[in-house]
């Protein structure tokens, strides 16, 4: 192709349309720093048309005060001879007309006589201001990113798509043990205990080939390792951020060690409080019970005496009457003993223990504290228990607590009423769900106390702690359920208590 063209002829020619068209800047100067020739480009970003309207002194003139002594020393060395060919890039800001400033990168070639001497030096330029401004830009968005990592209070880590760490903040130095250093292009998974820390090369390749979001915006509660080797309980929230080429997962870790252990602090004392309200109960109804133990042991004396007569009289003739005397004895004695094992049961200090349980049984269980010194005080007591309930997944003796809890409330409201019926009834309710009612034709809750029934210290009774109905509110959302009162339209109250049934799969690991 160039031997096709009158390249020689056409040289020149050819040369000015290259200067006039090139977007970089081109000037030729002479060793006096008078400006010799510019191309169009450098025109422009000075602000005129024509060379002719160039100012006096121009380019130098043009350049900011601080940048002259760069040109000037950059021009000295390349007339010097020293220094090599073509200079080193340098930066001077030029003023134009319109009073725009630029920052120009520029590189000067030198322009060599017949005698291989310097005569005249090529100044080639180009604006950089944007591209400056963009770096500074860059540079400052990045201090931010960067004071921000290290002031947040979380623990942060961005990891690349194959899973390597490639910034670890101040918090998460603090909370893992490592230094940033130590962790960059590191696999992030070294910050998690297995099973995944082995999965987790997994989990990224499975996001970034099928797209599915296991935890990338969803929080998750897992755990991680320390350099030292502690594991202990994160939360985890993992954002993504997406550039043009690269794929990189930011993740924000809050440590709930201590939220944990505040946690298991309060379950403790929780339990303490809810023993300490079941002795108590326990407590009140200490000569009722000694009452109710002592009916059967009397019984059992009698009978026991009455078989010793008849034995006097001759076991052959009696018989038959000396069976049934034992029998009862028998009988009774059982009575006792499920006094005595419920009670054992009902004061034990022992570890929340769900399974899965018969409501109507527990519930009939429960009776058996709950309604003790009842028929003395004149209360009559109807149960509707369906057998057929359903079963539920509970704390044996937390709901127990929740039943004679409000079987003595409603014998202590029915103190003074006229007419004194308990109800107990247990059904299957929609949605899955156990209602268990208990009614009583007492007082009616007081007005007053309406609102703040659940609450813990409310009470209206002289010796009361208020703390019962509180704690079987506690008691029944753990177990997901609810509990409220409303007026029975007999006179006096209903509780209603609702309980999840257990779900198939818990019946069947039964
Ligand atoms: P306490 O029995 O120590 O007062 P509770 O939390 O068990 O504590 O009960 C709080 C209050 O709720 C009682 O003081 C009483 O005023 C009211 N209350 C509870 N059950 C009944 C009921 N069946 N009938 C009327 N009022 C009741």
């Amino acid at each position: 192709m160039r031997e096709d063209m009158t390249v020689t002829a056409n040289r020149q020619e050819y040369l000015e349309a290259v200067l006039a068209t090139l977007p970089e800047c081109i000037a030729i100067v002479d060793r006096n720093f008078k400006l010799i020739d510019m191309n169009q480009a450098g025109l422009a970003k000075i602000g005129v048309e024509r060379f002719e309207d160039l100012p006096e002194g121009a380019p130098l003139t043009l350049i900011s005060r601080p940048y002259q002594r760069i040109y000037r020393d950059a021009f000295n060395k390349l007339f010097s001879g020293k220094g090599g060919e073509i200079s080193e890039p340098f930066r001077v800001e030029l003023n134009a007309i319109n009073s725009a400033v630029h920052l120009m990168e520029c590189r000067l070639a030198p322009l060599l006589d017949e005698h291989g001497a310097v005569n005249a030096v090529v100044i080639t330029s180009r604006d950089v201001s944007e591209w400056q401004s963009a770096l500074n830009a860059a540079e400052r968005s990045n201090a931010i990113l960067e004071s921000t990592l290290a002031t947040v209070p979380d623990a942060m880590v961005v990891i690349d798509e194959r899973g390597l760490i490639k910034s670890f903040n101040t918090a998460a130095e603090a909370m893992f043990g490592y230094q940033e250093t130590e962790m960059l292009d590191k696999n992030v998974s070294l910050l998690m205990p297995s099973p995944h820390r082995d999965a987790h090369d997994g989990y990224l390749e499975r996001y970034l080939r099928t797209g599915e979001k296991h935890i990338i915006g969803i929080g998750r509660f897992v755990e991680g390792q320390k350099k030292d080797g502690t594991i202990f309980p994160i939360r985890l929230e993992v954002g993504e951020a997406k550039t043009a080429d690269r794929c990189l997962f930011t993740g924000f870790i809050v440590d709930l060690t201590e939220q944990k252990t505040t946690e298991a602090e309060l379950q403790a004392l929780q339990e303490d409080l809810m023993h300490a309200s079941r002795l108590s109960a326990v407590g009140s109804l200490a000569s009722a019970l000694a009452h109710e133990v002592n009916q059967p042991l009397t019984a059992i004396a009698n009978y026991l005496s009455a078989a010793r007569d008849l034995l006097d009289q001759g076991a052959d003739t009696n018989k038959a009457l000396l069976y049934e005397a034992l029998q009862e004895s028998v009988s009774e004695s059982l009575r006792a003993g499920t006094i005595v094992r419920r009670l054992r049961e009902f004061v034990a200090k022992g570890e929340i223990n769900r399974q899965i349980l018969s409501i109507a049984q527990m519930v009939e269980d429960a009776m058996t504290l709950g309604l003790v010194g009842a028929y003395d005080k004149g209360v009559e007591c109807t149960t509707n228990i369906d057998p057929d309930t359903n079963h539920v997944f509970a704390d044996r003796v937390q709901i127990q607590q929740v039943m004679v809890n409000l079987m003595r409330n409603a014998i202590e409201a029915m103190a003074d009423s006229p007419v004194k019926k308990l109800g107990i009834s247990v059904q299957s309710a929609p949605d899955n769900r156990v209602e268990i009612a208990i009614s009583d034709t007492g007082s009616g809750i007081d007005p007053e106390m309406a609102d703040q029934l659940f609450q813990p210290f409310a009470t209206t009774k002289g010796g009361g702690m208020g703390l019962g109905l509180s704690i079987c509110r506690t008691i029944i959302e753990a177990h997901e359920g609810k509990i409220f009162a409303e007026p029975n339209p007999k006179g006096g109250t209903i509780f209603r208590i609702f309980l999840l049934k257990a779900a198939e799969e818990q019946l069947n690991v039964e």
